[in-house]
């Protein structure tokens, strides 16, 4: 088997950043998440390999918090398309977990089928390399397998590494893209044989089996009152969702010129579901918390055939009232649908 040495972590990294921007797990100040490599500052940060989910998900990488579409000029009645941006530039995402894998898998399959290709999603995708850190030791808030994610076998990564601790990384290319990476590297793996850390199994669960189904009955159900109520709709919870990928699309103009941008939203606040004439279909906070987790609980499922949810438990950590998608799953599985 390839094994890299910990020792030899810093020439990857610096190999890697030659010819992409390279992505690692880091911790700034006081958040963690996936930063360029270019931003390292080796007073201020730190590299972060051994933490199992960073706070801020990689979505941003594939899916940018605010992106510039196209730049456009007016003549008369006329509107003259100047530049459209899509970015295509080398990216390496190293010591990604798992249920982040499964998040992009999700973005994949958003932006790339059911008859709909988004350009400027697949431009920077294509050239995206996944270089997944296998999960042996799983975090407290971690539910991953109940959601169906392997976490030591991210399906679509293009390099699984394994930590062997005083060994090294097992390094295992899965893809062709994967093969292409390994070879850049090449002269920092070593052949030998090491053993692999023996699995802990996860410590939370939740049993999903049939809620998607059980909702179709479960609209107008009394519990979204209840599990609502704590929902301060701060919109936290799908900003750091690493699967939550909605966005508004605006207008930057002076004069005749101008362009068209696009930037993360949320369904949590009142005014994304608001119509041009005034109208707003989920003007009630329950109604947006509901539609979120209808959404990820069966509206994807149905579309999809999966829940939108990887079981990273970041949502659970993060929301300031309390408010788990665990819960909610239990809470679905125990209700009577006919209430
Ligand atoms: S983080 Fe919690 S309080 Fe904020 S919108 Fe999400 S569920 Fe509501
Ligand atoms: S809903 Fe929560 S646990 Fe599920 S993927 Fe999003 S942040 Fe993670």
């Amino acid at each position: 088997m390839k094994v890299l040495n910990k020792s030899k972590l810093d020439n990857v990294f610096e190999k890697l950043s030659k010819d992409t921007d390279l992505y690692l797990p880091m911790q700034k100040g006081r958040q963690t998440g996936y930063f360029s490599y270019k931003t390292l500052n080796d007073d201020t940060d730190d590299i972060v390999l051994d933490i199992l989910n960073v706070y801020l998900p990689p979505k941003n990488i594939v899916l940018p918090q605010t992106e510039r579409m196209y730049s456009f000029k007016t003549e008369g009645t006329e509107v003259n398309i100047n530049e459209v941006y899509e970015v295509r530039e080398p990216k390496v995402i190293f010591g990604i977990r798992s249920c982040d894998v499964k998040s992009i898998e999700y973005l994949d399959e958003v932006f790339f089928t059911k008859g709909y290709t988004d350009n400027y999603y697949k431009a920077r995708r294509e050239e995206t390399v996944i270089i997944a850190n296998a999960c042996y030791f799983p975090g407290k808030s971690c539910f991953c397998e109940s959601m169906g994610v392997d976490p030591l076998k991210p399906d679509t990564a293009d390099v699984i590494i394994h930590d062997t601790g005083q060994d090294g990384y097992v390094w295992e290319a899965k893809t062709e893209k994967g093969e292409e990476v390994t070879k850049s590297i090449s002269e920092f793996l070593e052949d030998k044989n090491v053993e692999l850390p023996k699995p802990t199994p996860l410590k939370r669960s939740v049993n999903y089996d049939g809620v998607a189904e059980k909702l179709k009955d479960m609209f107008d159900h009394p519990m979204w009152e209840k599990l609502s109520d704590p929902c301060q709709t701060c919109g936290i919870c799908t900003y750091i969702c690493p699967t939550c990928y909605c966005f508004d699309i605006q207008v930057k103009s002076w004069g005749e010129e101008g362009y068209r941008f696009r930037c993360w939203d949320s369904c949590m606040y009142g005014e994304y579901s608001m119509m041009a004439g005034g109208h707003n279909p989920r003007e009630a906070a329950k109604e947006r918390f509901r539609n979120r987790f209808l959404h990820k609980l069966q509206f994807y499922k149905e579309r999809y055939g999966s829940s939108l949810c990887t079981g990273c438990g970041r949502c659970v950590v993060a929301c300031p009232t309390g408010v788990s998608i665990i819960k909610i799953i239990d809470e679905v599985k125990e209700a009577n649908a006919g209430e």
